[in-house]
């Protein structure tokens, strides 16, 4: 079991040469990340809506929409997903810089992969910021994310690691709708290809532990909130 592969998310790669996405997506899944491929730029912007990944690798030059369109889209919907460019030349790398899209970096072919994984990383860490380290409240539970402690008043509840991980990524969100394709991603790493039954599963359990006090409420067709 990898806490640290989990911890990594899931990357969206869209890249249109099918040997430069095997390269990247086989270094991806080497350094623990969970891997999403699109080919194209017209099936690019639902699977960010269907996989809500951690980050983008986003190739310029693509059929149908091209990246930087991609970007300004997301950018346009206030979807501020952390996008790493791919540029083949350097009038490339000028449109994606001058423009603002909100681009967190970039990288031009050929790049090395270890190159383009220390990038994804790094964007990450920014963007992620220094842990929230500050416990966290709702109804009765607390949750220590530093210490990975859970409390129901004076009682410590035992609970697994992904339990833990799902309870402080719904407890970070009071009161917001999370998909189980988004807490496959962000909790687990996984694209949803892999099945949205083991959250319901683990939801099941992580409420079996908090009795009570579970602040988790199903929402029907869509996934769970903690409120
Ligand atoms: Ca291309």
């Amino acid at each position: 079991m990898s806490a640290t592969a989990r911890a990594r998310g899931l990357v969206l790669v869209v890249e249109d040469e099918p040997a430069i996405a095997d390269v990247i997506r086989l270094n991806l899944v080497n350094a623990g990340y969970g891997v999403h491929v699109e080919n194209s730029g017209d099936t690019a912007l639902d699977a960010v809506r269907r996989f809500k990944p951690a980050a983008i690798i986003l190739d310029v030059g693509l059929p149908g929409i091209d990246g930087v369109e991609i970007c300004r889209r997301l950018r346009a919907a206030e979807d501020w997903t952390p996008v790493l460019f791919v540029t083949a030349r350097d009038d490339e790398v000028d449109r994606v810089v001058g423009l603002e899209l909100g681009a967190d970096d970039y990288v031009t072919k050929p790049f090395s992969p270890r190159e383009l994984v220390a990038r994804v990383t790094g964007v990450l860490r920014r963007v992620n910021g220094t842990p929230d380290a500050a416990p966290r409240t709702l109804g009765g539970l607390t949750v220590d994310t530093t210490q990975r402690r859970v409390f129901h008043g004076d009682q410590e509840l035992t609970l697994t690691a992904t339990e833990f991980d799902l309870l402080a990524y719904l407890i970070r969100r009071p009161g917001r709708v999370v998909t189980r394709e988004q807490l496959l991603s962000e909790v687990w790493g996984y694209s949803a290809v892999a099945g949205t039954r083991t959250v319901d599963v683990h939801i099941a359990q992580l409420r079996a532990k908090l009795g009570a006090a579970s602040p988790i409420r199903t929402v029907r067709g869509v996934g769970y909130s903690a409120e």
